[in-house]
């Protein structure tokens, strides 16, 4: 998996190329639209970490010129801006995700793992240990046992089992699940996850939901 950062600032430039590749990426950086641009035609990138603010053009000029290329990679835009309409303006112009500057690192990385698995064919039936969620008839079961949960439940489950392994921070969730800004009321993932515990693990020796110190959460079972 090879990401190209795009991002003026030395220190942020260095600091997530260093993060990326502990973490296992192949890291190009661009310092510049342009430079960002040529390399974007000159190699096949799985994901584009973008800053939107750059010294020779605007971020969003160069994630237009991205977009113009028959296959083009996620995008996940940087930006010390903090304004919904930026946020809203950088989505419109074909961004993935968006990242407000500053950031914690761990952040990023859960945010560049969800946009690096999409485009993989996703299941119908998902099964974690031995939760199993079939995605068509809204169903759950674990063991033997069947669950019945709530609408919002359910997403955040089928959420979490689509990112097995995978941290997913409160942000991430609440995006994801509730399809607006939640910003600063993420408290409410905490309410829904403890419900869920109570639903599918409570009860189970095995406990599949757990805690990430400073993230949020990930959903995983041992192999067999
Ligand atoms: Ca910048």
């Amino acid at each position: 998996m090879r990401i190209l950062v795009v991002e003026d600032e030395k220190r942020i430039a260095d600091f997530l190329g260093r993060g990326l590749e502990s973490a296992g990426y192949a890291v190009d950086v661009a310092n510049d639209g342009t430079t960002a641009i040529e390399l974007v035609h000159a190699a096949n990138y799985d994901m584009i970490v973008l800053d939107l603010g750059l010294p020779d053009m605007d971020g969003l000029k160069v994630l237009e010129k991205i977009r113009l290329r028959k296959v083009s990679p996620p995008v996940l835009i940087l930006s010390a801006r903090s304004d919904v309409d930026d946020r809203v303006k950088g989505l419109e112009h074909g961004a993935d995700d968006y990242l407000v500057k500053p950031f914690a690192f761990v952040e990023l990385l859960a945010r560049a793992r969800v946009l690096l698995r999409r485009g993989q064919p996703t299941p119908e039936k998902l099964s974690v240990g031995d939760l199993q969620l079939d995605c068509i008839r809204r169903k759950v079961t674990r063991g033997a046992e069947n669950i019945e949960l709530a609408p919002k439940e359910f997403s955040i489950l089928e959420y979490l089992m689509r990112n097995r392994g995978r941290p997913l921070s409160r942000t991430m969730i609440v995006e994801h699940v509730w399809d607006m800004d939640y910003d600063g009321l993420t408290n409410i993932v905490d309410v829904y996850i403890r419900h869920l515990r109570s639903k599918i693990d409570d009860k189970f020796p095995e406990k599949l939901i757990q805690t990430v110190r400073g993230i949020g959460y990930v959903l995983d079972a041992p192999e067999k």
